[in-house]
């Protein structure tokens, strides 16, 4: 059975899991305060980043395309109202 070695480091041992790829890094790659890799996930959790929260920016996403479908849908039901109109 093979043990796990680090993504980075091909002849270390992997001490730990990355909670946000899942990858197995070496202790020297493991960040142990946020529980993941250092190199790939460490530096997208930096502190002190300006702006909104990631979080934010998905629901304003969501909302926008709310906003879209419900808009598409309203011309939609326009467009049959006027066909309906029409055709009587
Ligand atoms: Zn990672
Ligand atoms: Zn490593």
């Amino acid at each position: 059975m093979e043990s796990y070695r680090c993504m980075n480091h091909p002849e270390k041992m992997a001490v730990a899991q990355c909670t946000r790829c899942g990858k197995p890094v070496c202790d020297e790659c493991y960040n142990p305060e946020t529980g993941r890799c250092r190199i790939r996930c460490g530096e997208m959790t930096a502190p002190g980043s300006a702006g909104a929260p990631p979080h934010k920016n998905v629901v304003m996403n969501v909302i926008v395309s709310i906003l879209a479908i419900l808009g598409g849908l309203l011309v939609l039901l326009l467009a049959i109202c006027g066909t309906i109109l029409f055709s009587n």
